[in-house]
């Protein structure tokens, strides 16, 4: 597994490889990317970064999420009615929780989905070139919210 530090510098080399000037503000943004397990929004990174770096624009934010899925370091996922949400720490497809209260979005356990798209392939003879997976629930904490 790829700590958070592997993921930045993954994501800084390709950048760099592209030739993607790298200011200490797209660095800011990457950083968070990697580092973050929340699944943050565009709006959670910018609050992030401007702590560091009061000037930066949401502009600028926008556009570097933007590069980085398109060059597939982050994956853009969107739940129902909610704002987009980012994953840069693992970009590959996997599942991810939902909660409907609080919105907050998890990567429960991958064990149990290895495999699963080569399964999947092997019974329909589909050959699988993405996936989404999602659940939709209540979370432990909002649960107890709502026993208390
Ligand atoms: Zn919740
Ligand atoms: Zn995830």
């Amino acid at each position: 597994m790829e700590t958070p530090k592997d993921r930045l510098d993954i994501m800084t080399e390709r950048m760099r490889a592209l030739e993607y000037r790298m200011t200490p503000q797209r660095q800011a943004v990457l950083k968070v990317l990697a580092e973050s397990r929340e699944h943050p929004t565009v709006d959670q990174i910018y609050e992030q970064v401007k702590a560091d770096f009061p000037m930066t624009s949401l502009a600028t934010i926008y556009k570097t999420v933007t590069l980085l899925k398109e060059i597939g370091e982050v994956m853009e996922l969107n739940f129902s009615g909610g704002r987009s949400r980012y994953d840069g720490f693992n970009p590959s497809p996997h599942p991810h929780l939902y909660c409907i209260k609080c919105e907050q979005v998890t990567d429960p356990d991958i064990e149990t989905f290895e495999g699963l798209s080569e399964e999947l392939a092997a019974s329909t003879g589909y050959e699988i070139v993405g996936q989404r997976l999602d659940f939709f629930g209540v979370c432990p904490r909002c649960r107890e919210i709502a026993r208390s």
